[in-house]
């Protein structure tokens, strides 16, 4: 076996705010990994709370990983369970979650490619049929109005993802809204808020409201990780749908909080790759809940991976890569509105050769 890594910066477009802070670039990891003569291409975005804030500490663990289960790689066997033994290895030795994200997609990737297959032939899912979210984050009105016609002006974007849960408060996060309704109403577009748990219990109940009031779909982690608690004090009177980000990590976060929330946001770099994304769809499968799939500081080759799943999942936030000046990668393409999933090989997307 052989493995190489390359960290590239990416650089946003427009920095990110968000509840907890501004993102203007990341450096992320991205590894080739060859197997039996066939090479899969994964990447890590870095993330605190994924367990590796650089790329430098997550290309450590692979590396410790991947020497200390030589035996394992030795036999690989271009099939899913190998894939999935490898996942329930990493995890069962700490290999923090955006790291094994860049091995689990390198090695989907392979196994696709071993069987001239795309991840979703390999899967037997169908193509998707929902348009990506696209996210402003959080801004005052005047940047609002001029963000807003750059995003969708002839971009095909249907839905805007609004970051809230402004520092400055809900007076701030009610302006930046009302401001998005102004900017919008000559789009056809959806609207629906994140609030990275910007919010306590009782401007849950009053945001929740307020925005439902004004054309929101749905909510995304009103309150902060690990206050689950307040969730079961939001649920029975909601004014609409409540899904968890940050508060789902792992399939087993979806069962722990099934009775108190409407779905669950999937991010590959959060739970450590495709294995895990498939068992949080089939657990919230299991429960009669939503999905939804999302990303992090991501290039085409993250999103390309994530990509192949989505025929199974209900709402779809996959637009870091369209934020990227300039992504490093090819294979995630856009189609009216929608990310799709490419039919070459593996997740079909490449790093181009300029950086490289
Ligand atoms: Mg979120």
């Amino acid at each position: 076996m052989q493995v190489t890594y390359q960290t590239i910066h990416l650089p946003k477009r427009f920095p990110l705010a968000i509840s907890r802070g501004v993102h203007a670039a990341s450096n992320n990891l991205f590894m080739w990994l060859t197997l039996n003569g066939t090479t899969g291409v994964g990447e890590m975005s870095p993330g605190k709370t994924e367990g590796a804030n650089t790329a430098e500490a997550a290309q450590q663990s692979i590396d410790v990983f991947i020497q200390e289960n030589l035996d394992v790689f030795d036999h690989a066997k271009p099939q899913p369970n190998f894939v999935t033994t490898v996942y329930d290895l990493a995890r069962e030795q700490n290999v923090p979650a955006c790291a094994l994200a860049a091995l689990d997609i390198a090695l989907w990737d392979w196994l696709g490619k071993s069987s001239q297959q795309s991840i979703r032939q390999l899967l037997s899912l169908e193509l998707p049929t929902v348009p990506t979210s696209v996210t402003i984050g959080i801004n005052p009105p005047e940047v609002v109005k001029e963000r807003v016609p750059l995003l969708l002006d002839g971009t095909g974007v249907k839905s805007l993802k609004i970051k809230l849960g402004s520092p400055e408060g809900i007076a701030a996060d009610k302006a930046m809204y009302q401001q998005v309704v102004e900017s919008t109403k000559p789009y056809e577009v959806q609207l629906r808020v994140d609030a990275n748990g910007g919010w306590s219990v009782t401007q849950a109940e009053e945001m929740m409201v307020w925005i439902a009031e004004r054309g929101a779909d749905y909510i995304e982690q009103p309150l902060k990780e690990g206050d689950e608690e307040g969730l079961a004090t939001l649920f029975p009177n909601r004014a609409l749908p409540v899904y968890i980000d940050e508060s789902c990590r792992f399939s087993e976060d979806v069962t722990k909080w099934r009775d108190r929330i409407d779905g669950v946001n999937m991010k590959l770099m959060k739970c450590g790759g495709i294995t895990e994304a498939l068992r949080i769809i089939e657990q919230a499968n299991n429960h009669h809940l939503k999905t939804m799939i999302g990303c992090m500081g991501e290039s085409s080759i993250s999103i390309a991976a994530a990509a192949q799943i989505t025929g199974l999942i209900d709402h779809i936030d996959l637009d870091s890569h369209l934020n990227l000046s300039p992504d490093p990668a090819t294979g995630a393409k856009i189609q009216d509105g929608i990310i799709v999933p490419n039919d070459l090989p593996g997740h079909g997307a490449e790093v181009k050769s300029e950086f490289m």
